[in-house]
């Protein structure tokens, strides 16, 4: 089997509403901003929503006409062109996820960007839907020309031995894929710190709670949150409520609150990475919280 046919193989397995997506953003002086599907995730409702008590959770997820114990968060990386660079915010789930993530390659192929025009691969944090697609279905390098940077703490954190025994069962499998990503990609692995320049134009945003060294991205007006606002649920309209995917649920609450209230006073646009596909909108103040408008402008 060759890889072209092996990757359309397991292509198949995700569902056909979630393949090959991508969507031509945002533009700003020569700045091209494009999201990009590597499918969704298929988790149980209580990993989102963590210890949220039923009661409340209720009337919320009534209004999102959501009544089934499995969710099936998209998973959407960003793409940036800016003429010399092709930069990816993560990298995608890869082969050994789940079933129904690694489709990244072939919605770059979609668009007419091929694994060896991705430059750089910028990580918002180390969980495997973010980093596993590192290497391909053969081990081999899944963008072999581009450079990886992650936040210092972020790598540290998983680079630590100790790491794997702090992490709760369902965890620990996140920390050895990390740890032996991250050790293997040696001299081509960069850090970067909270406020750094990592590109030209893209400022470094510590926001830390969903794992210790969580990053989001400044480009412009545009805010790369990754998984620091992980569903449009209840992080927009109860944003201080504890979200079951955060690894420190109080630090992830703290920043979640502090990023919405910068995003919807400078009228920012964001990009997330499990909203719904596109993932694009801006961010109103509706009473104590928050809502999430879906679109560009
Ligand atoms: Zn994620």
């Amino acid at each position: 089997m060759d890889r072209r046919s092996f990757l359309a193989r397991t292509a198949g397995f995700c569902a056909a509403s979630t393949c090959f997506r991508a969507h031509a953003a945002i533009e700003r002086g020569g700045v091209r901003i494009d999201t990009v599907s590597d499918g969704h995730l298929t988790v149980p409702r209580s990993f989102l929503f963590g210890d949220t008590p039923p009661d409340d959770l209720a009337p919320i997820l009534a209004r999102h006409g959501i009544t089934g114990e499995m969710l099936e968060p998209d998973c959407t990386l960003t793409l940036l062109r800016d003429g010399e660079r092709t930069v990816l915010f993560d990298i995608g789930a890869g082969p050994n996820f789940m079933p129904t993530t690694g489709t990244i390659l072939d919605t770059l192929a979609e668009i007419d960007v091929a694994p060896e025009d991705v430059t750089h691969v910028v990580f918002t944090h180390g969980h495997p839907d973010h980093l596993w697609g590192v290497y391909d279905a053969f081990d081999d390098f899944a963008f072999p020309e581009a450079q990886y940077l992650i936040g210092r703490a972020e790598r540290d954190y998983w680079l630590d031995p100790k790491t794997l025994d702090r992490l709760d069962a369902m965890r620990q499998p996140f920390a050895v894929g990390a740890k032996r990503i991250l050790d293997s990609l040696g001299e081509r692995l960069g850090v970067f710190g909270d406020g750094d320049e990592v590109l030209p134009g893209i400022e470094a945003v510590g926001t830390p709670g969903h794992t210790p060294g969580h990053m989001s991205f400044a480009v412009g007006d545009v805010m790369i949150v990754g998984d620091a606002v992980a569903n449009h649920h209840v992080a927009f309209e109860q944003p201080t409520w504890p979200s079951g995917t955060d690894q420190d649920a109080g630090e992830g609450a703290t920043t979640r609150a502090g990023l919405l209230d910068r995003m919807a006073g400078d009228g920012m646009a964001m990009v997330g990475f499990h909203l719904p596909f596109p993932g694009i909108g801006r961010v109103e103040r509706d009473g104590t919280g928050y809502r999430f408008v879906a679109g560009e402008e």
